[in-house]
């Protein structure tokens, strides 16, 4: 067996399931069991294989069949600059959420030492790369979840981040240290209805604590939001992920806890995703 053959023959497979990256993700495993990138399987496509490496390969596209991500598959997953560590515990980081770092660089542009919080941190994909981009900056995530602070832990030593960075595993209703210039969260924001709407991809295998927002969505962003109004200074901002169809909701629970609306971000799809408020 070469490789494309068995790339091919992979692919094949996934398409039957219905797996919209079929190649790119027989490719990636690929890759992994090889222990070489993309460009070696593409100038050495009629390479034969090893028995064994064919078998790793195919065990690992039956796991995909089975609409495991691909990101718990490799372990990794790319967001912003950086490869960030994923295992099942975390949320796998969405393209989408980099608008909130977009957002901070933005409206923090030549501001220095800047103390934020990240409520529900989860790999630390979002905190870690605004540290990374702004060097005076310190920054606090909080999470419930113990293991997902073990793997942002794990990404702050690669990215060499730890003396920047403090953890804390806790509820956002038990925590109450400090005062913010900045806070920032991707809650969970999925209304319980659309769950059955998402890829099997998210709902067999993502932590359901990350994505559930209760009934209307709503429940955690409301915690964030009201925790928020105490833990920023006035006039420190909360910057915050929402759901597309979430714009007006949150405005008013916003408003109704003493923040003024600065903007609604849309992301690449033109979905509100994203809005910046002020403490008043
Ligand atoms: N954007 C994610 C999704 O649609 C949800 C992330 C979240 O709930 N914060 O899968």
């Amino acid at each position: 067996m070469n490789i494309e053959k068995a790339i091919n023959e992979a692919s094949q497979n996934l398409i039957k399931k219905r797996i919209k990256s079929a190649l790119l993700d027989s490719e990636i495993l690929m890759s992994k069991v090889l222990k070489k990138d993309k460009k070696f399987l593409i100038t050495n496509s009629e390479e034969e294989i090893s028995d064994n490496d064919y078998k790793n390969f195919k065990k690992l596209i039956a796991i995909r069949l089975k609409k495991k991500p691909i990101a718990y598959l490799t372990g990794v997953k790319s967001f912003w600059k950086y490869d960030f560590i994923v295992n099942e515990k975390v949320l796998i980081p969405r393209p989408e959420s980099e608008l909130l770092i977009e957002q901070v660089l933005e409206n923090y542009k030549n501001k220095e030492n800047i103390n934020f919080l990240d409520i529900g941190t989860g790999s630390g994909c979002i905190i870690l790369s605004i540290l990374k981009e702004k060097k005076s900056f310190l920054g606090k995530g909080v999470d419930v979840s113990k293991d997902s602070l073990k793997v942002c832990k794990a990404n702050a030593n690669r990215l060499g981040l730890n003396s920047r960075l403090k953890l804390f595993k806790s509820d956002i209703d038990n925590f109450s240290l400090g005062k913010y210039d900045l806070v920032i969260s991707n809650p969970p924001y999925i209304k319980n209805l659309d769950f059955k709407n998402l890829d099997d991809d998210v709902v067999k295998y993502e932590p359901k604590k990350a994505l559930d927002g209760g009934l209307d969505g709503l429940s955690e962003i409301k915690k964030v939001i009201k925790k928020s109004s105490e833990l920023v200074k006035n006039r420190g901002k909360l910057i915050l992920e929402i759901a597309h169809d979430q714009k007006n909701e949150v405005k008013k629970i916003l408003i109704s806890n003493n923040f003024y609306i600065n903007k609604v971000v849309k992301d690449f799809a033109k979905k509100d995703r994203c809005i910046i408020s002020t403490k008043i």
